[in-house]
């Protein structure tokens, strides 16, 4: 288990992480999904010990990564996101580099087979590094981070640079990995989250703003409902009207283009206001294009818990 408790981090008087505690659980697999600068790799290279919190600990399975790293480090197998490979060595000479390095003792060639086996290398063993795609070079990545057969896995937008179906690829191997390790996937894209995790931590701006599973995150804007609207008139006088109706908590127009406007009214659960825009369409003299209504989604929700200022 990774217990990470209340962890601040401070760069000069910049806070990069402000209070952050969640922990994961045994074979699970966690997202930790926050926008660019949100404090994701700041979090990663704490967990794995490559560098200290300002205050706060991390414990795994019970033990300080600072106090004890030699016995928590074996546990674990990090993909930062620029992996450290050395472009002049081979796929082989990399990984046996790596074994040598780890002290691993687990019979070295069986051992190299079953990753490259697992991971998908064997038709680049010998390839030297430098002449690989990065589709590739991340698979030479993950295979360091499991050399010494970790428990843990610790992933830090593993999937960047990639092309679409080298995502498809690094994706499938995650949720394989997902089976035999527990498995901390940062990253700042929600469907790659959805695609693969049990449970998602979202932060934003160094803070904790949602931990739970998709299902339950979804749950908690259950009350809430939007109307999608496509609308045709003069911008400012239809929002001015949909404001006007009862029920509705706020009018966004997301886009504006060639005379149609594309707007989300968010209102509380229990109210329909369809009929009354209908009203409102048909007295103010703008026409209603299109009209829906359905709960947020996990997108929209990430997008407003992201958007929140930080507090204090
Ligand atoms: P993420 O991985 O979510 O993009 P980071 O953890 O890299 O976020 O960065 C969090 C914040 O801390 C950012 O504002 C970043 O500029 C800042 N930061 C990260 N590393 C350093 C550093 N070594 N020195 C100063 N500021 C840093």
């Amino acid at each position: 288990m990774i217990e990470v408790k209340n962890i601040t981090k401070r760069y000069g008087a910049q806070k990069a992480l402000d209070d952050v505690s969640f922990s994961v659980d045994d074979g699970e697999i966690l997202g930790f999904l926050g926008p660019n600068g949100a404090g994701k790799s700041t979090a990663m290279n704490i967990i794995t010990g490559y560098i200290s919190a300002t205050s706060g600990s991390v414990l795994i399975d019970g033990k300080d990564v600072l106090e004890q790293p030699q016995q928590t480090r074996k546990n674990m197998g990090y993909l930062p996101e620029i992996p450290p490979l050395y472009e002049d060595m081979t796929v082989k000479e990399y990984l046996y580099f790596i074994y040598d390095l780890k002290k691993c003792k687990l019979p070295k060639i069986s051992h190299m087979k079953d990753i490259c086996s697992l991971i998908g290398l064997n038709d680049v063993y010998g390839r030297l590094i430098k002449n690989l795609s990065k589709g590739y070079r991340q698979r030479v990545g993950f295979a360091q981070a499991l050399v010494n057969d970790p428990k843990i896995l610790i992933l830090d937008e593993p999937t960047v640079g990639l092309d679409p179906k080298q995502i498809v690829e690094i994706r499938d191997l995650i949720k394989k990995l997902g089976k035999r390790h527990t498995v901390i996937l940062s990253s700042h894209i929600l469907p790659e989250v959805q695609a693969v995790c049990d449970r998602i931590v979202v932060i934003n701006r160094g803070k904790i703003v949602a931990d739970d599973t998709e299902e339950n995150i979804l749950a908690g804007f259950d009350d809430e409902k939007n109307i999608y609207l496509t609308a045709q008139g003069d911008k400012q006088s239809v929002l001015d009207s949909l404001e006007a109706i009862s029920g509705v908590q706020k009018v966004t127009c997301r886009k504006a283009k060639g005379g149609n406007l594309d707007i989300v009214i968010k209102t509380a659960g229990e109210c329909d206001i369809r009929k009354a825009v209908f009203e409102s369409a048909a007295s103010g003299g703008w026409a209603i294009l299109e009209m829906h209504s359905s709960k947020p989604t996990l997108e929209e929700i990430f997008i407003r818990l992201t958007e929140q200022k930080e507090v204090g």
